[in-house]
């Protein structure tokens, strides 16, 4: 027993999280019984749980922890602002000093066409702004009729009304009737699973005139706006083609919508560029971030607003009738601030880009020589493994979806490594610090977590 554990007895909070506590994106009953793990501190990319146990954080929390856990000068600058200023809003006319900073800092670190930023407290609740702010600039623009939003099946937007709509999460849909009318989805750009007999750069394009297809059928002057992630997160790292982002772009400015481009995962140096927007050359509209803005120590996001939209609400009178009790929260605008100048001064965006990046994606893609991977893929740092039970046919997934994932997932928390796993893609976005000999043992345990699937499987008979 360490003293941790004494500290948080495990039977005892996992009991009482049980009696109280419903978690987020899970079945209750099932968790209750098998109670969940605890954990209670972190540093730098490692987590420790009530028994002691350490894991290597694989998933940087929930793709949100760039610069690493445990920073004393994000909690150091957060304490200062509590003492002057813990909170006050920025309705009725007034603002405070580090809501004008951070507004100022994202300005500069955001593509040229970004000036003004919208601050929420969430990545959900920015594409709640995005479904309002799109609609009322074509009011504005005295094109009312354009309200529909497009998205893409198995996009991730968020869990409110508005992201879970503009998302296309099938599972997520049926609960509460979902999506609000005016949100059509289109195909999303995953050759693996979906591109049949087409080449990459065939089906990037077929994907990519998805698009123009959907506005054609629902008419241009209806249509408001396409959203799409730079890379799908939740829905499974999915890269597009080369040959995707070109042709959408194309489609955007020829068809007169607006690009909205989701950075709550790529934005802030995940991809190796502040923006997945910088990534791919994008010149999205409308930018909802929130995640590595604060690296997941308070809770914030917003949606940055290019000058074409933010002019017609600032050129013409009257108020945008929006906004949270937190938008611009002092003490999170602090830690944003003291995350950001953490980025910037040990460079870590550049890090991803020419450094740790490269050289876990060199191991990373090595793990497609094991023989449950059908694919192995990553860009900056985020990555993911295509677990197939035939290599070489991607016409075969494993059946039902999902129980080789979630045995998976379960090995390599048993082997000290967390990683996600969407249906049977296994998924890793490390803190940005992530080190070299990390990073080995990153790949280490995933090559073991693979080993011990492949038995559990070949035990059961199921390859
Ligand atoms: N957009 C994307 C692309 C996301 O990945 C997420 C969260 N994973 C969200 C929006 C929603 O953010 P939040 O959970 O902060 O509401």
């Amino acid at each position: 027993m360490t003293g941790a554990s004494n500290r948080y007895p495990t039977r005892d909070l996992q009991a009482r999280d049980a009696a109280h506590h419903i978690h987020p994106f899970t079945d209750t009953g099932a968790l209750n019984r098998e109670g969940p793990r605890i954990i209670t501190s972190a540093d730098g990319a490692w987590l420790t749980d009530s028994d002691g146990k350490r894991y290597l954080d694989g998933m940087a929390g929930l793709w949100c922890c760039q610069v690493g856990h445990g920073r004393q000068e994000i909690a150091d600058a957060v304490h200062r602002q509590m003492c002057e200023l813990e909170y006050y809003n920025t309705f009725f006319k007034t603002s405070h000093p580090p809501a004008v900073a951070l507004a100022e800092k994202l300005a500069e670190l955001t593509p040229p066409q970004f000036n003004r930023v919208f601050f929420t407290s969430s990545g959900s609740e920015a594409n709640d702004t995005v479904f309002r702010m799109v609609r009322a600039y074509w009011d504005k623009m005295g094109q009312p009729e354009k309200k529909t939003i497009i998205g893409r099946w198995n996009g991730y937007h968020g869990s409110t009304l508005a992201g879970t709509s503009l998302g296309g999460m099938k599972g997520m849909h049926e609960q509460g009737d979902l999506p609000v009318p005016g949100v059509h989805h289109i195909a999303q750009p995953y050759w693996f699973g979906e591109g049949g007999d087409m080449s990459e750069e065939e089906f990037g394009l077929w994907a990519a005139r998805e698009l123009e297809r959907a506005i054609d059928e629902i008419g241009e002057d209806k249509v408001a706006a396409f959203i799409a992630e730079p890379i799908q997160g939740a829905g499974g790292v999915i890269i597009p083609p080369q040959s995707y982002w070109p042709e959408v772009s194309r489609i955007c400015k020829e068809r007169g919508i607006l690009l909205v481009v989701d950075e709550v995962i790529c934005g802030f140096g995940r991809l190796g560029t502040w923006f997945g927007s910088d990534y791919y050359g994008l010149e999205p509209d409308l930018m909802p971030i929130a995640k590595g803005l604060s690296s997941g120590y308070l809770p914030i996001g917003g949606v940055m607003v290019s000058d074409r939209v933010a002019s017609v609400f600032i050129d013409q009178a009257g108020d945008f009738h929006h906004g949270f009790t937190y938008s611009g929260h002092p003490a999170c605008c602090a830690a944003a601030l003291a995350n950001l100048e953490i980025m910037q001064r040990e460079k870590l965006v550049e890090r991803v880009a020419d450094d740790i990046g490269p050289y876990l994606q060199a191991k990373w893609t090595g793990l497609a020589d094991h023989p449950l991977v059908g694919e192995a893929r990553m860009v900056g740092l985020v990555g993911a493994l295509e677990l197939v039970p035939a290599k070489g046919d991607r016409s075969r997934a494993f059946e039902p979806a999902g129980d080789v994932g979630t045995l998976c997932r379960d090995l390599s928390f048993d082997n000290g490594l967390v990683m996600r796993a969407v249906r049977d893609s296994m998924i890793i976005s490390p803190p940005l610090v992530l080190t070299h000999e990390e990073a080995d043992l990153l790949v280490e345990r995933t090559a073991k977590t693979l080993d011990d699937t492949y038995a559990v499987l070949k035990r059961d008979g199921r390859l």
